[in-house]
């Protein structure tokens, strides 16, 4: 049991990890929620609640499932980001594999561990439970005056999904950030996408949770949308405060900030606002931190948590995303192989590496068209990997792969 507090809504909430579920139907999707990975963002908490209360009331016909899942129970309580570890940068495979096997000692020092094996048998079971399709949502919310938006991984199925909602979509935050929770289970094959609801602790952050929560049980097709009365004022909610018309961006640069830079955001930015070349955007204790190039500051930190001082983001042209789409679903990928300096590996041919001699400002755009994200550098060469379940979900998740990746 854990106690939230909503300082927007002057309430208080009692949760399990378990928030609530509805719906039983095994032949209609499976959405999953998390609310709450940071435990100083518990809109997505109150939002969910109110959500599964309203289903309970109102009695209109359900197909599928929608389970929701509290995130950093002990840091909810405390209403701080984490205790320890950001329990959304430690969903990486060695960290999941060495739980899965119970090499993790969970003892009291190490919060972070025991709330991800709890989240990691929960997901277990609804893999061993439940049926696809199925949606992955994490609410969150952030330190600096936001509108709405969506963050993915950049995979054709989450952009098809995302882009039915009229918000801002930000691609590829994997390559710059690990250990997402989000990016852990779209490596499994589900949709999974981040709802980002504006403001911590803002009363019309856990508005926009809430009309965000049912587009996707209407777009998933867990319900019909002329069975919710409100669902054009959910939707209009959410275009009313959007950048004019539904627009994507990727990720071009981030402020990877460290515990003891003293790193300092200049006041006032708002997310999504233009920024120009060398503009000054903070400080830290070796001096000015400038833009690297023009674009929009992307997730300023105004909050003492955290490793992501800010990003800059750049728009992706609708023609490029359509472009993008035809290439990847055809199999454009066998064309790199011809491309001198660019090798595939030996053992697994979704990875490529590239000579350091080519230039990866030229060459980075064609791997992400390609459906392929930046993984590392590993003795001088880059690697590109394929992103898994680009196109397609697997259809039935066997005991083999849950006992296998599960
Ligand atoms: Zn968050």
């Amino acid at each position: 049991m854990s106690l939230v507090e909503s300082k927007a809504l002057s309430r208080e909430a009692v949760i399990d990890r378990e928030i609530g579920r509805f719906g039983s139907d095994n032949s209609g999707p499976t959405i999953v929620v998390f609310a709450g990975i940071h435990g100083n963002e518990p809109s997505g908490v109150f939002a969910i609640k109110e959500v599964i209360q309203n289903l309970n009331k109102s009695n209109l016909p359900f197909s599928g499932q929608l389970i929701a899942l509290a995130g950093n129970k002990t840091a909810l309580n405390n209403g701080e980001r984490f205790i320890r570890y950001d329990l959304n940068r430690i969903w990486q495979s060695e960290i999941v594999t060495k739980i899965r096997n119970g090499g993790l000692k969970q003892n009291g020092t190490n919060t972070e561990i025991a709330e991800q094996t709890e989240i990691f048998q929960h997901i277990r079971r609804i893999f061993e439970n439940n049926k696809p399709p199925y949606y992955f949502i994490d609410l969150h919310t952030t330190s600096a005056e936001s509108i709405p938006f969506i963050t993915i991984n950049d995979t054709l199925r989450n952009r098809n999904f995302a882009m039915r909602f009229p918000l801002p979509v930000i691609l590829g935050i994997e390559e710059f950030v690990s250990g997402t929770l989000m990016s852990y289970v779209n490596e499994l094959g589900p949709i999974a996408i981040g709802f980002e609801g504006g403001k911590h602790e803002k009363q019309s952050s856990v508005l926009n949770h809430i009309a965000c929560l049912w587009i996707t049980l209407v777009t998933a097709g867990c319900i019909k949308k002329e069975d919710v009365p409100e669902y054009q004022e959910y939707y209009n909610r959410l275009k009313q405060q959007s950048l004019h018309n539904k627009k994507v961006f990727e990720i071009r640069y981030r402020h990877k900030r460290t515990e003891h830079e003293d790193f300092k955001m200049l006041p006032g930015f708002e997310n999504f606002q233009h920024v120009k070349k060398d503009q000054h955007l903070a400080g830290n204790k070796s001096g000015k931190l400038c833009s690297p190039e023009k674009g929009c500051i992307f997730l300023p930190l105004y909050q003492d948590q955290g490793d992501d001082g800010y990003f800059i983001i750049r728009e992706i042209r609708m023609f490029w995303l359509k472009i993008s789409a035809r290439l990847r679903t055809g199999n454009a990928g066998s064309f790199l192989r011809i491309i001198p300096g660019i090798k595939q590996d030996t053992d697994d041919p979704q990875t490529f590496h590239i000579n350091p001699k080519l230039p990866l400002y030229l060459i980075r755009p064609i791997f992400h068209l390609l459906g392929f994200r930046k993984a590392a550098t590993k003795n001088g060469l880059t690697h590109f990997i394929r992103r898994k379940y680009d196109v397609t979900e697997p259809k039935i998740y066997s005991t083999e792969f849950i006992d296998r990746y599960l």
